[in-house]
C-alpha cells in the first residue's frame, strides 16, 4: 500500500502510531501556524505540520488527473511551500502561451491586462521582425519602453519639434518612445530581431496603435489631396488598409539615414541606451543589478527598470517596491517568486524564460534562482524612479527593543542578518 493511503487510513482510524516526539512536533507546529494567521483546524494544522517537515500530506494528495507536463515545470505551484496561503492574485503568466500574430515579415503577442489580469499598470509585447522588416510606422497613447533581446533593428523617432532620432540597436540595448511621438522599428541583417516592449498601460494593445496608413485611408480623398498635394489617383495607390509587420528593401548606412536628416537629426535628447554595456548599479557575491530609470536616461520619465542577475542558489532579498507594482520578464534561467500581500495571502511559483511575474503594489516579495544557470530578469515599474525597501535593512534600523518585541528572537539573532541593503544575497 502507497504510504500516504497509509497515512490516511491512520487519520481515519485515529490510529497513534505516528512516534510521540513526532505528535509534540506537530502540536508546536499547529500552535505556530495558527499564530502566524493559518485558520488551523486539527486536521489542516496536521497537515501543515507534516507540509513543514517536508512529507507531502494527505489534503495535498492528488488521486485524480494531472497535467504532467504543466507541474514538472510548475513544483511549486503544484506542492506549495507550507507558507502558502490563501490567493493574491495571477502572478505569473508565459509569452509562449499568448497567441501569436503571424505577418509576413515577422511576429507579435502580448502579455497585458487581458492575459494577466491584475497588471494594471504594465503590458508587454513581444516581437520579431526578419531582415528589412518593418513595424508600420505608428504612434500611441502609452509611452514604449524596449529591450533588443537578440539581432538588431533601426529604430527612429520623430519630436513634436520636427526633429527626428535614429539610432541602431543590438543585443541589451533599450530604446524609449513617449507617448503620442510617430516611431519606426527596421530589423536589420543578419536574421532580423527580437525584442520586448513594455507599456505603462496594462490595457495596452499592440493591435489598437495609431497607424501612418490607417490616418490616410481614411481621411477623405480630397482632404488627403488638399493636405499633401498629391493627386485624387495617389490616394488610390496609398495602402487600403494596415501594413502592421511587412517586408522590405534592407535600408542603407545608418550615416547615410543621419545625414539625409541633416540639420533636423536629433541629438540632444537620446532615446536609446546601452545597458548591457552599463556598468552594474551594484554587484555582490550572488549577483548583481543594473538600474535604468529617468536619472540615467533622461527620456524614460514614466518606466523605470533594473536587469537583475541571480547566481545559482542565490536571491532577490526580501523587498518591497514603495510606489509602484512590478511587472517582470524573465530573459534566462529558472527560479520561483514567492508574492505575500495583506490579509496573509502567499503564493509561491516557479518562472523559466520568457515568462511574466507579477507582484501587485507595495507587497513584499522574493525570487530564488532554483537552477544551474544564471537567473536574468527584468523588474519593470510604471514610475520615474526605482525605488525599493529592503526587509533586512529596516530589521536592521530597528532600535532594539523594537526587534526584540516584534521578531521575539534573542537579540544577538536578530543583529546576525545582514545589516544593510544587499538587493541580492549569495546561497
Ligand atoms: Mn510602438
Ligand atoms: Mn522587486
Amino acid at each position: 500500500m502507497r504510504v500516504k493511503e497509509e497515512r490516511i487510513l491512520e487519520r481515519l482510524a485515529g490510529s497513534a502510531e505516528t512516534p510521540a516526539n513526532l505528535s509534540r512536533r506537530m502540536f508546536v507546529g499547529a500552535a505556530a501556524l495558527a499564530s502566524a494567521g493559518f485558520a488551523a483546524s486539527p486536521a489542516l494544522a496536521q497537515d501543515r505540520a507534516e507540509q513543514k517537515a517536508g512529507r507531502t500530506p494527505p489534503s495535498l494528495s492528488d488521486l485524480g488527473p494531472e497535467n504532467k507536463t504543466l507541474l514538472k515545470g510548475n513544483p511549486n505551484s503544484n506542492q506549495p511551500p507550507f507558507t502558502d496561503h490563501g490567493n493574491p492574485g495571477p502572478i505569473w503568466f508565459s509569452f509562449d502561451l499568448a497567441p501569436k500574430r503571424m505577418q509576413g515579415g515577422g511576429w507579435t503577442h502580448q502579455v497585458t491586462q487581458r492575459e494577466l489580469p491584475t497588471s494594471k499598470d504594465i503590458a508587454g509585447v513581444n516581437m520579431r521582425l526578419t531582415a528589412g522588416s518593418f513595424r508600420e510606422l505608428h504612434w500611441h497613447t502609452a509611452d514604449e519602453w524596449a529591450i533588443m533581446l537578440t539581432g538588431k533593428a533601426r529604430v527612429s523617432v520623430m519630436q513634436a519639434d520636427g526633429k527626428m532620432f535614429i539610432d541602431d540597436v543590438s543585443q541589451g540595448d533599450l530604446w524609449y518612445f513617449p507617448a503620442g511621438l510617430p516611431h519606426s522599428i527596421q530589423g536589420l541583417e543578419d536574421d532580423g530581431c527580437e525584442f520586448l516592449l513594455v507599456f505603462n498601460d496594462g490595457a495596452f494593445s499592440e493591435d489598437d496603435t495609431f497607424l501612418l496608413s490607417e490616418f490616410l485611408a481614411h481621411t477623405p480623398p480630397e482632404i488627403v489631396q488638399k493636405n499633401t498635394n498629391w493627386s485624387r489617383e495617389t490616394f488610390d495607390q496609398l495602402p487600403a488598409t494596415e501594413l502592421y509587420i511587412f517586408e522590405a528593401p534592407l535600408p542603407g548606412s545608418l550615416e547615410q539615414d543621419r545625414k539625409f536628416l541633416g540639420k533636423f537629426l536629433e541629438t540632444e535628447n537620446k532615446y536609446t541606451f546601452h545597458l548591457t554595456a552599463m556598468s552594474p548599479t551594484l554587484t555582490t557575491p550572488g549577483g548583481e543589478i543594473r538600474i535604468v530609470d529617468s536619472e540615467n536616461f533622461p527620456v524614460s520619465k514614466n518606466i523605470a527598470a533594473a536587469m537583475v542577475t541571480l547566481k545559482p542558489g542565490a536571491i532577490r532579498e526580501m523587498h518591497w517596491h514603495p510606489d509602484a507594482s512590478e511587472w517582470q520578464y524573465w530573459i534566462q534561467g529558472s527560479g520561483r517568486m514567492t508574492v505575500v500581500t495583506t490579509g496573509a495571502k502567499a503564493r509561491t511559483m516557479d518562472f523559466n524564460a520568457n515568462d511574466v511575474g507579477f507582484v501587485p503594489a507595495v507587497a513584499g516579495h522574493t525570487i530564488e534562482n532554483t537552477g544551474t544557470e544564471d537567473v536574468i530578469f527584468l523588474e519593470m515599474f510604471k514610475a520615474a524612479k526605482y525605488q525599493d525597501v529592503s526587509l533586512n535593512q529596516w530589521i536592521a534600523r530597528m532600535p532594539n527593543s523594537m526587534a526584540i518585541a516584534h521578531l521575539k528572537l534573542p537579540l544577538k539573532t536578530i543583529r546576525s542578518a545582514p545589516q544593510d541593503k544587499a538587493v541580492v544575497l549569495k546561497s
